[in-house]
């Protein structure tokens, strides 16, 4: 049996579909899979550590950074802040014959399909519309306004599903979480 070429991995989708909680699960039960560290110019929340969550960056770093050609793909998500994928660690990691995941949004998706062909494209997708709801309303982390444009977005999010090889749905974090790993050409823990 041969072994699978080392290979980039793009997971996206919509808001609250869970790419942080499924991205959360992945790192506790597979540490052994690299998860690329963004960056951003959002302000940390409440328990978030530079480094691991995301890198914190002034927004002046980060245009300088986008300038210089550090980051693989950059975008403004959810019309705020800006986050990116560092380039060099992901090359450095796929040189190395180890495989890589991003877990990034949909405009930064399309980036990385223009310029990493070979990568595989996952999409995270909700049980269902309502479900997605539920979710965004459950967390508590926006307000009426913020809930309302992300909504928006994830209605127009929802539509890009074809533009992926493959559609995970997080009916249950555990499961999505093994089926991205099974994709990645991983073994799948048994526990
Ligand atoms: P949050 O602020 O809730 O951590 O993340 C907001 C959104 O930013 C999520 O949809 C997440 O996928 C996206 N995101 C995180 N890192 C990156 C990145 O490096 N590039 C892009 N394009 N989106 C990102």
């Amino acid at each position: 049996m041969t072994t699978p070429r080392a290979r980039l991995t793009v997971l996206a989708g919509p808001t609250a579909v869970g790419k942080g909680t499924v991205s959360a699960d992945l790192r506790a039960r597979y540490p052994q899979v690299w998860l690329s560290v963004s960056a951003t110019t959002r302000a940390p929340r409440p328990g978030e550590v530079d480094g691991v969550h995301y890198h914190f960056v002034q927004p002046e770093d980060f245009d300088r950074m986008a300038a210089e050609g550090e980051l693989l793909e950059w975008a403004v998500v959810h019309g705020r802040n800006r986050y990116g994928t560092l380039r060099r660690p992901v090359e450095e990691r796929l040189a190395a014959g180890e495989p890589a995941l991003l877990e990034i949004d949909l405009q930064g998706a399309r980036q990385v399909r223009q310029t990493m062909p070979d990568a595989q494209f996952v999409f995270l997708a909700p049980p269902s519309m309502d479900e997605l709801v539920r979710r965004l309303v459950g967390r508590g982390t926006e307000d009426a306004e913020e809930r309302a444009r992300r909504l928006a977005t994830a209605e127009v999010e929802m539509a890009a599903e074809s533009e992926f090889d493959h559609v995970v749905v997080n009916d249950e974090v555990r499961r999505a979480t093994d089926e991205l790993v099974s994709l990645m050409g991983l073994p799948v823990a048994v526990d």
